[in-house]
């Protein structure tokens, strides 16, 4: 199967007995069993079925599934965000004392949260460009984890997956792959190399900006060494599956962020058009950023797929016919020429989100990094003047006009 067929067909609804199309909302905390003995048996794994929600939930399980299959995982555990999946993924194999290395390239968020750990006593050694080489330099023996977005947000550095795997092969360490913006329909990180894959769902792959989640993907191919990951060697009998028995059975279901059956639901709906949907985001930037590049009017117009980009090989090789994902970002000038050109948009919303079916613009630097120091931004390559385009499914004729327009306004504004 290609993969809009997989969205549709590659995971049969084995809990719907009427032939539902879609998975039913399950909207219930808690599952009733005909006897003790059954509920017992359902506690201890041992019996299939479902007992409490925030442990799991059919619904909630019927997305998992879907995902796991897209992404060509051995299992899927969401969480209520992106940020929770995040944190799951990192606590689920770390303890006080352990060391990650990471591109520095990060979303905002996730720069506060290693951030956060640092209290918890695992630190974060940041390379200025994920490079076998940089990453390589970074690793020490307290490296437990190596962690990278695909595509970063907002820097748009794209990652050579097979050469970051390579390392963390030699070391034994697992690769996490923040996959959020590159999405199954681009790759699949786990196909060249990537230990486990994280998304922020809330964005492709729900794809209509209506609920917050996020996902863990298991390759189930990582060869735990239980003395150098402790925390999973009450999983051993488990074996490659180790990881992701102890999230579903300690911390993810302690922890308790568990996915909202209704949010559940919106994302398999998406899901099954993140195919077609990403197809178009894709041209759809790319059509816009060599627009904005041959005007002229605004400097280092930054699209993975463009022609001039550094990354448009690694784009050509490594994403699904060269698509080069649906974020932009330019630089204005200057933060009060960012603002005008922002406001004088007419169809772009001014929203911090990426992924919807309408096209978004933010400043990054007053908003998502408002925490960041000052080096921060710089690494994660977000200047004062940068505007961030996450691009909709509008006709491209209407958004070239309607940038076209407010680059004349802000010129004005001079
Ligand atoms: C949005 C985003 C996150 C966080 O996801 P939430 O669903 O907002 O918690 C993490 N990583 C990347 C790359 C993102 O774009």
């Amino acid at each position: 199967m290609k993969l809009n067929t997989a969205l549709l067909h590659g995971v049969q609804n084995a809990f719907d007995p009427t032939g539902s199309t879609l998975p039913p909302v399950y909207q219930a905390s808690a599952f009733a069993h005909e006897s003790a003995e059954k509920l017992e048996k359902v506690f201890g794994n041992k019996a299939p079925g479902f007992a409490y929600t925030r442990i799991s939930n059919p619904t909630v399980a019927a997305f998992e599934k879907r995902l796991a299959y897209i992404e060509g995982g051995a299992d899927a555990v969401s969480c209520a965000s992106g940020m929770a999946a995040i944190a799951m993924a990192l606590l689920n194999i770390l303890q006080s004392g352990d060391e990650v290395v990471s591109g520095s390239g990060l979303f905002g968020g996730t720069l506060d949260l290693l951030e956060d750990l640092k209290s918890f006593g695992i630190g974060t050694r940041f390379v200025r460009n994920v490079t076998a080489e940089e990453i390589e330099q970074s690793v020490t023996p307290r490296t437990k984890v190596i962690f990278a977005e695909l595509i970063g947000n907002p820097r748009l550095d794209v990652v050579d997956i097979r050469q970051i795997a390579a390392v963390a092969e030699k070391y034994k360490i697992p690769l996490i792959i923040d996959s959020t913006s590159a999405t199954p329909a681009l790759v699949n990180p786990l196909a060249h190399g990537a230990s486990i894959v994280v998304h922020s769902s809330s964005k492709y792959i729900n794809g209509s900006g209506d609920a917050i989640s996020g996902v863990i993907v298991d390759g189930g191919r990582f060869d735990w060494d239980f003395k150098k990951f402790p925390a999973l060697a009450k999983y051993r009998p488990m074996g490659k599956l180790a990881y992701t028995a102890r999230l579903r059975q300690d911390i993810w279901r302690n922890f308790g962020p568990c996915l909202a059956p209704q949010n559940a639901y919106l994302n398999c709906i998406g899901l099954e058009t993140m195919g077609i949907r990403m197809e178009r985001l894709c041209a759809n930037a790319l059509a816009l950023a060599e627009f904005l590049s041959e005007t002229g009017a605004l400097d280092n117009v930054n699209y993975p797929g463009l022609e001039e980009s550094p990354y448009k090989p690694l784009v050509e090789s490594q994403m699904q016919n060269g698509m080069g994902g649906a974020i932009l970002t330019v630089r204005a000038g200057s933060k009060e020429k960012a603002f005008a050109l922002i406001n004088g948009l007419k169809y772009a919303h001014i929203a911090t989100n990426i992924g919807d079916v309408r096209t978004l613009v933010i400043h990054p630097a007053s908003t998502i990094y408002a925490h960041s120091t000052g080096e921060q931004k710089q690494s994660a390559g977000v200047y004062d003047d940068l505007i961030r385009i996450s691009i909709g499914l509008e006709d491209i004729e209407d958004l070239k006009e309607d940038f076209a327009q407010a680059i004349q306004k802000m010129k004005k504004g001079d």
